[in-house]
């Protein structure tokens, strides 16, 4: 599935569609560069989970965890990551096996750690189409 968004309001609202529909044990892989809108579809998402907390990027730790809606959600930045070792550190298969909804910022750096069952989101610019042009491709591997 591919979404186009024109504004940050229509990513949130991307977000917040697929924060809906989620279901426990769900695991959202999120990809794209610095500043395309990552954090943008995430706060949609978590929002669409039922969560009225602000929710920003975990910038000094690698998980946020989120209790406030309908279910448990588990908020990944693996950015900063040195060692895929960090990740059992954080718990992150408690997490990623539990009943809550887990998204991971930059996934491909712990690739070889994610779950076989994900839902993929890749966010991606076009300048040809506009400075605030992003398509989002979802798409259910495993
Ligand atoms: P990331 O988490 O990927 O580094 P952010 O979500 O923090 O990026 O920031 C995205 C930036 O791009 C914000 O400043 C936002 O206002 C801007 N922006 C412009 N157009 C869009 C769009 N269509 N979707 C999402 N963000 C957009
Ligand atoms: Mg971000």
């Amino acid at each position: 599935m591919v979404i186009e968004t024109n504004s940050p309001e229509e990513t949130y609202q991307a977000g917040m569609r697929l924060g809906e529909k989620a279901e426990a044990g769900q695991v959202f892989t999120l990809m794209g560069d610095l500043g395309v809108g990552k954090t943008v579809f995430t706060q949609g998402l978590a929002k669409g989970l039922g969560i009225e907390e602000p929710v920003n990027s975990p910038t000094f730790t690698i998980v946020q965890v989120y209790d406030g809606g309908r279910l448990p959600f588990y908020h990944f930045d693996v950015y900063r990551i040195g060692d895929v070792e960090e990740m059992d550190e954080v718990g992150f298969d408690d997490y990623v096996m539990g009943d809550g909804v887990s998204l991971i910022e930059w996934a491909d750096l712990i690739e070889e750690i994610l779950p076989d069952k994900r839902t993929k989101i890749l966010i991606e610019k076009d300048l040809e189409r506009g400075f605030d042009y992003r398509r989002i491709t979802v798409t259910q591997v495993g």
